[in-house]
């Protein structure tokens, strides 16, 4: 099977558009395509290749935090059907999720071989909730094209000059573009330390999701495939032909020669001239080309090999703000003020805590709802305001204060 298939995996990239085959993944020849466009990313392959290394040879991850990834699906269609619903994104949300949190159902078909080092790898996804602009979005970014088939040797869904759309800032999202992808590729993705204007993921619309996807590829999986190469993985087999020289960089996967497809029974073992005795090659992982029902385990040196590349190379998309909507910065700045003290004699201290804000709106009002002073405070002095009520009768008063368009309301009661 692995000789008969192989020839459609050797299509070079200028031919593979007339073919109709689906291809599990071009990544492999995406990432030799740049490479021959960009010489000098080689260098920056090698030494992600001996940060990973020497960082899994001092005992890889050692920060717990779950890690949170936002994400953008750019839709960029020019049919109804390749303009998939809202559902099927969560869909895919939620299988990309599972996946890399060990929350697969299926994680119960890893072979006892193996259950040891089926990783949970502690990173999960969000959908954006603001725009690069700081607008409001629902993480879904649907732009209608002419283009009725996109090229994987010009990337041209990924310019909105040429009927697809810009790449979102990519230091805070994880570009999924989706679309009619030629040549019957499922998917592709950039390898971390590409360029900035191509980075992220392209994934055929026929596999995403799982609702009116096309079997044997419609369980969410090709997703999963491609994020790994974006977080740094290699094909399991090593992307050598057939040879076992090849190495996927990962220390706990065994030896394989080749990419196997199809579907394999639940505990099957499968060798091959790599890993010529049992439990033999690991068909089930992420990074083999088997059908999406016949995927479901990473190991955990594969994910010692992405956190190295989340600490490193993508390190910034770990402090980005892409999944905290719009105003809510700004709201958590207002729910640090305390005001005192309460009771006051007339001076009245608004402390923001440290936090820096600008044009504050504040406005203060009696027991009945009149605003008895209202005041804008373009800057602050030592991250506090400080405000007159000395001439007001006694009583409690409500200070309500306004910035980024949100507000929060405080009470003091004047003696
Ligand atoms: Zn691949």
């Amino acid at each position: 099977m692995k000789k008969l298939l192989l020839p459609i995996l050797c299509v070079g990239i200028g031919t593979m558009l007339q073919a109709q085959t689906p291809q599990r993944c071009s990544s492999h020849e995406y990432h030799q395509h740049q490479l021959a466009q960009h010489p000098e990313l080689a260098d920056t392959e090698a030494e992600i290749n001996r940060a990973a290394e020497h960082y899994a040879n001092n005992g890889g991850k050692q920060d717990r935090t779950v890690v949170t990834i936002p994400v953008v699906f750019h839709v960029v269609y020019q049919t109804a059907s390749e303009n998939i619903s809202s559902t099927r994104i969560l869909e895919q949300l939620q299988v990309l999720n599972d996946d890399y949190r060990k929350l697969n159902t299926d994680r119960v078909n890893v072979p006892s071989a193996w259950s040891g080092i089926a990783a949970d790898c502690e990173i999960q996804f969000c959908l954006a909730k603001r725009t690069p602009t700081n607008t409001w979005t629902d993480g879904i970014n649907r732009v209608s094209t002419t283009v009725s088939s996109f090229d994987i040797n010009t990337d041209d869904v990924k310019f909105t000059s040429m009927g697809g759309t810009n790449v979102w800032d990519r230091t805070k999202y994880l570009n999924i573009w989706v679309c009619d992808l030629g040549g019957g590729i499922l998917g592709y993705a950039q390898f971390p330390g590409g360029p900035a204007s191509t980075d992220g993921v392209v994934l055929d619309y026929r596999y995403t999701g799982k609702t009116g996807a096309s079997p044997p590829y419609n369980k969410g999986r090709t997703a999963t495939h491609e994020v790994g190469h974006y977080l740094g993985l290699y094909h399991i087999w090593g992307d050598d032909g057939s040879s076992c020289s090849g190495s996927d960089q990962v220390q706990d996967t065994p030896n394989q020669g080749a990419e196997n497809y199809n579907c394999y029974n639940v505990g099957q073992v499968l060798t091959d001239n790599c890993s010529p005795a049992a439990p033999g090659v690991m068909w089930m992982n992420y990074m083999d080309y088997t059908d999406d029902a016949c995927m479901y385990m990473f190991t955990n040196g594969q994910k010692t090999r992405m956190w190295n590349v989340l600490n490193g190379t993508r390190s910034s998309i770990l402090t980005s703000n892409a999944c905290t909507p719009v105003g809510l910065e700004e709201l958590n700045v207002l729910n640090a003020i305390s005001v005192y003290p309460s009771p006051s004699n007339g001076e009245v201290t608004l402390d923001f805590n440290g936090q820096n804000a600008s044009d504050v709106d504040v406005t203060v009002y009696n027991t009945v709802g009149q605003a008895v002073l209202t005041a804008r405070y373009a800057t602050l002095t030592d991250s506090r305001i400080i405000i007159d009520l000395s001439e007001m009768a006694v009583g409690v008063y409500a200070i309500e204060v306004r910035y980024g368009g949100e507000k929060v309301n405080r009470k003091v009661v004047i003696q």
